[in-house]
């Protein structure tokens, strides 16, 4: 399949980029990596008229590490934040989830910006920035404006993102001392999109007991699915694996997945108890290992 006839832009600077999508606003469409997009268009899924090519944006490609948080340009690609030791140090969910992503292939060219911005409700990206209460930060000719997750995703595919704005960092707080964090999904093939996937980040006091915790699944709803209600239940608590089994459990009435080609409803919820357990337990045990 070929894509629709569409014009092409390559601008050097983000200041050039806003430009144009200010003037082409609906007609245009951002291309960073290209793996989500391209297909979609080559299924005429997309049919831009105008593409606005950003790989040649260094000043969206990089990693910064402050002393709280890290900062990550919207253009920086997979297997640069896969193989940065600086992530593996300071945000290890964030290599262990990446590592997930499609083949090496996929990860060479796609782009944080791009996963994020894409929405895919399986996807590793979005389920991780969730889990650690990342935010995204857009530009647009106006200025820049910064969005949790819960403001930025809004269903299937779909976000706040504005025609004319670019996301140009995505920033994640730091884990506290004392923290662990784990991710799991289920595909049918090696590579393949999640069925589901979930992921945890868990703090312990001195005491070894849950100070603070936060479990996401992907792939039960057209955003990531924040759990509050299961890890309430481990807060001040010393989380046994009986109470996390106990904790979990209650994954099946406060999901409703729908069925489709690849599972059953009732598959996803079973899918969502064991693997949510078995994130709160590996998150756990790493954090009492901090
Ligand atoms: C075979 C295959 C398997 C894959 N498996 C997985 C997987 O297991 N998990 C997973 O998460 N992903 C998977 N992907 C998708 C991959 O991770 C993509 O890289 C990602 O979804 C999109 O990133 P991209 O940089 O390629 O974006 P593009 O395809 O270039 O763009 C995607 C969308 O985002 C917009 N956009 C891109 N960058 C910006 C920006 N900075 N600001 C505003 N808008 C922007 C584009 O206009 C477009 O609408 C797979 C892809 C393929 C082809």
């Amino acid at each position: 399949m070929k894509p629709a006839v569409f014009d092409y832009y390559n601008p050097e600077s983000l200041k050039e980029s806003l430009v144009l999508l200010d003037k082409y606003g609906f007609d245009a469409k951002i291309l960073s990596g290209g793996q989500s997009l391209v297909p979609m268009m080559n299924m005429r899924l997309a049919r831009p008229e105008i593409l606005i090519d950003i790989n040649n944006i260094e000043e969206l490609n990089y990693i910064r590490l402050k002393e709280d948080e890290m900062i990550i340009g919207g253009l920086t690609r997979h297997c640069q934040i896969e193989n940065s030791e600086e992530v593996k140090n300071a945000c290890p969910l964030l290599t262990e989830g990446i590592k997930l992503i499609g083949h090496s292939q996929i990860r060479s060219r796609g782009t944080i910006g791009g996963s994020i911005v894409h929405a895919d409700p399986t996807a590793e990206l979005p389920v991780i920035l969730t889990t650690l209460n990342g935010t995204v930060t857009l530009a647009s000719n106006e200025g820049e404006r910064t969005l949790s997750t819960d403001e930025f995703f809004l269903t299937y595919l779909t976000t706040t993102i504005e025609p004319n704005e670019i996301l140009v960092s995505v920033q994640i707080p730091l884990p506290k001392p004392r923290s662990g964090q784990a991710i799991e999904e289920f595909t049918l093939r090696s590579g393949d999109f999640a069925i589901v996937l979930a992921s945890a980040a868990v703090t312990l006091d001195a005491s070894g007991q849950v100070e603070e915790a936060r479990l996401v699944l992907g792939g039960v709803d057209g955003i990531p699915v924040v759990l509050d209600e299961v890890t309430d239940q481990l807060i001040g608590k010393t989380a046994d694996d009986d109470l996390i089994k106990d904790a979990a459990n209650i994954i099946e009435d406060l999901i409703d997945p729908e069925p489709d080609i690849h599972a059953t409803a009732e598959y996803r919820k079973d899918l969502s108890k064991t693997l949510s357990r078995r994130v709160l337990e590996r998150a756990i045990r790493r954090a009492s290992k901090v």
